[in-house]
């Protein structure tokens, strides 16, 4: 049997094709039936042939659905339950898992090429098939889903839906930074998930919130949001912006940008996503040099440790050129890696249900599985209006 799926054919080519229908394959495992998922930043990556993905995956991390089958081995979810799935794949039960760190199990995927964490539809993420698709096998599934109230197709159907990925996400970054309510913060970034750090900055009481990007209608959502101050690269070197408007160095930082970052120095007339125009350092140093002495950087925007277009051969080792001497001067610290989704879903699920908080402002787009080649081109060339785009199988 098989189904409508989004598969990764190639750099910059998406299709949409007949996949395998998944199957219940564990006990613990159960089949969603999916209602929408999502198009990420981090699926842009592969999408642009800028990792190790062969062709043939098929894409999808950040699903949601109603829960259509269930292994005899899951005992919390029943059919008909309406679940939002973290993109990260975990076991619940190795050390990492219990300590929270679901990011990083060491169970599920012991042959990709990460040391640890699996997710689906991702190159070296391990074997699950992603959810851009009209069905999702979630292993682990008593631990991996989350409930959510209400009815598919309801009024909170996208601000659920962000809670597999970006919301979390977001978050995740002022957490590795240790935001505390009253400091300021400059937010690198201002797609989907520099959005969404900047609007956990402003839930979590930041005093002044810088978001730094080049796209004037993501710099602008930011503002009317998260009440974030826009800074465009492209206008001068943000640091100084930063440092001229806010009179001193930033207590924290966050990177939403990651090893595909342009580097503001260059050109800003030549085409913005040639790959000559990239740095892939350029951000890590622009936070170290804007936030204070012993401030904190959460890194959330993605680093590989090989990447087939990088601009020199140290990059392509995923080898950056990080001013380590500033940091260590500054006696700085940092946090990185994937987000562990279910350490704050729960939580966000939470301020979302009780309408504290409504991430749906960054969604520009909700189409069919078949609309997902031409928004793929779209989403991937940052155009004005194409922000986030939910999916509808
Ligand atoms: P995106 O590509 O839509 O956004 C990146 C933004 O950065 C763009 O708007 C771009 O214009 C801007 N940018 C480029 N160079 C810059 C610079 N020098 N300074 C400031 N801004 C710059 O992607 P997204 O969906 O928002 O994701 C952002 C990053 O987060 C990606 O690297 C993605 O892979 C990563 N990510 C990580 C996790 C995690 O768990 N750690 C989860 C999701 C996404
Ligand atoms: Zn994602």
């Amino acid at each position: 049997m098989s189904i409508k799926g989004v598969v990764y054919k190639g750099a910059h080519e998406v299709a949409v094709e007949d996949v395998d229908e998944p199957e219940i394959q564990e006990p613990t495992d159960a089949i969603l039936d999916i209602s929408t998922t999502a198009i990420c930043g981090s699926d842009l990556h592969m999408y642009e042939g800028r990792t190790a993905a062969e062709p043939g995956i098929v894409f999808g991390h950040e699903n949601m659905g109603v829960i259509e089958a269930v292994g005899d081995g899951v005992t919390d979810l029943e059919v008909g339950d309406r679940v939002v799935v973290p993109f990260n794949v975990a076991c619940g039960h190795c050390k990492n898992c219990e300590e929270g760190k679901t990011g990083f199990c060491t169970n599920v995927n012991p042959e990709g090429s990460v040391p640890a964490g699996g997710a689906y539809g991702y190159v070296g993420m391990g074997p699950f098939q992603g959810g851009q698709a009209e069905k999702l096998r979630i292993p682990f599934a008593d631990f991996n889903a989350l409930k959510l109230p209400g009815e598919p197709g309801d009024e909170y159907e996208a601000s659920f839906a962000l809670l597999a990925d970006i919301f979390p996400t977001g978050w995740h970054g002022t957490r590795l930074a240790d935001l505390r309510p009253g400091e300021s913060v400059a937010v690198f970034g201002a797609g989907p998930v520099g959005q969404m750090a900047a609007y956990s900055a402003s839930i979590q009481g930041a005093s002044k919130i810088y978001v730094v990007d080049r796209v004037e209608s993501r710099l602008d959502l930011a503002a009317e949001h998260a009440g974030a101050i826009p800074i465009n690269f492209e206008e001068g070197d943000p640091v100084e912006q930063i440092a001229d408007d806010f009179g001193a160095e930033v207590d924290k930082g966050v990177d939403a940008v990651g090893y595909q970052a342009l580097d503001p120095e260059t050109d800003v007339g030549s085409d913005a996503y040639d790959p000559a125009r990239e740095n892939p350092a350029t951000v890590l140093n622009d936070l170290i040099r804007v936030v204070k002495p012993k401030g904190q950087l959460g890194i959330v925007g993605l680093y590989v440790p090989s990447d087939p277009g990088a601009p020199d051969e140290m990059a392509a080792q995923g080898r950056l050129g990080i001013d380590f001497g500033t940091l260590f001067e500054k006696g700085q610290q940092l946090g990185t890696g994937q987000c562990d989704v279910k350490k704050y879903n729960r939580y966000l699920r939470d301020l979302i249900a009780e309408d504290v908080a409504d991430p749906s402002f960054v969604v520009t787009h909700e189409a069919g599985l078949d609309e997902a080649p031409e928004l793929y081109e779209r989403f991937d060339d940052r155009e004005e209006d194409v922000l986030k785009i939910l999916l509808r199988p």
